[in-house]
């Protein structure tokens, strides 16, 4: 049973509207298309996986978990449950070749012929694994045994590893053996830890204390103001600024109409600046030079709104 699914992060959407809106010659502008497509190929690395998931309907899943640990958090790609054991997977899409030394260090051999220093997503996974037990103690979850495993969602990834290496068999799997790697472990953790009860509270609970990141990207990329493209976009073609003609707005590239196009802007505007908007705000960003059509666009959302006169906030909600 599904009972998180996977969507694209607050990070991903915050990005995709930075690559829309940031002037093309920005000096960052090149290092936010890199993160943002290194980012894109992991989630669709992590949505293929879910395929080969679908057969074990007996566990829980949950995808994108962001729980804390002590003064910070700790993030899980999918998590299965059951009330026998839980199994962390934190599926990787790389490519190239993955090599392990005896020191547990790992190089990254391009497909180019370059190399470069590559985090050990088995150390990665260990300490999730052990924030996971601490964060399940001190929620106090009977204790029940944590897998943890790898999995290369990229079927091309080479793994070298010694042949002293305990951890690398251990630990990394390629995705069409996630299955088979699932039923091993499935064997050997046969007895329930949790009983009905308990396992509902735990599901529930990871559900309840996911925490979504909401990164200021426009502070790490040193993105001012006067940097991003305002205007309505057209959602066929991306163009900016769409115009309003009549009650209605029409894209001068592509012509395509629509009376609600302002609001997937507005969906760029809380990625960027947040959830509050007042109506100078909504008129400066969406190009609407009369602030009673502005007036009649929020009005007609429906939102919460705070203040009065031209102190009166809308408040947008929260991207997921
Ligand atoms: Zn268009």
């Amino acid at each position: 049973m599904l009972i998180k699914e996977r969507t694209k992060s607050v990070r991903i959407k915050k990005l995709e509207v930075m690559q829309r809106r940031i002037i093309r010659h920005h000096p960052r502008y090149l290092s936010i298309e890199d993160e943002l497509s290194g980012r894109l190929a992991g989630h669709f690395g992590e949505q293929s996986n879910d395929y080969f998931l679908k057969p074990f309907r007996e566990f829980s899943v949950l995808h994108d978990l962001r729980l804390t640990a002590h003064e910070s958090y700790f993030q899980i790609d999918t998590l299965l449950l059951s009330p026998r054991y839980l199994l962390n997977l934190e599926v990787k899409y790389i490519t190239g070749t993955l090599v392990f030394d005896h020191l547990n260090q790992v190089i990254r051999l391009k497909d180019d012929g370059t190399e470069e220093a590559f985090k050990n997503p088995i150390f990665q996974v260990k300490r999730q694994q052990s924030h996971l037990i601490e964060w399940m103690a001190r929620n106090r979850i009977p204790p029940i045994p944590v897998r943890s495993l790898v999995v290369m969602s990229n079927t091309r990834t080479i793994i070298q590893a010694p042949p002293s290496s305990k951890d690398v068999p251990q630990y990394i799997t390629h995705s069409p053996y996630l299955q088979e790697r699932i039923k091993i472990i499935d064997k050997i953790y046969s007895v329930e830890k949790l009983n009905k009860r308990e396992f509902g509270k735990l599901s529930k609970m990871l559900v309840q204390h996911h925490t979504p990141e909401n990164p200021d990207l426009l502070k790490r990329y040193q993105i001012e103001e006067k940097d991003i493209i305002k205007g309505v976009y057209c959602t066929e073609c991306f163009y900016m600024p769409v115009v309003r003609q009549y009650r209605t707005w029409i894209c001068p590239k592509c012509s395509h109409k629509a009376h609600d196009l302002h609001l997937p802007t507005l969906e760029d505007y809380a990625l960027l600046y947040g959830t509050t908007i007042t109506n100078k705000q909504f008129c400066d960003f969406l190009q609407v030079s009369s602030r009673h059509v502005a007036t009649r666009l929020l009005s007609d959302m429906n939102l919460k709104q705070t203040g009065s006169g031209k102190g009166r906030v809308y408040h947008l909600p929260e991207p997921q």
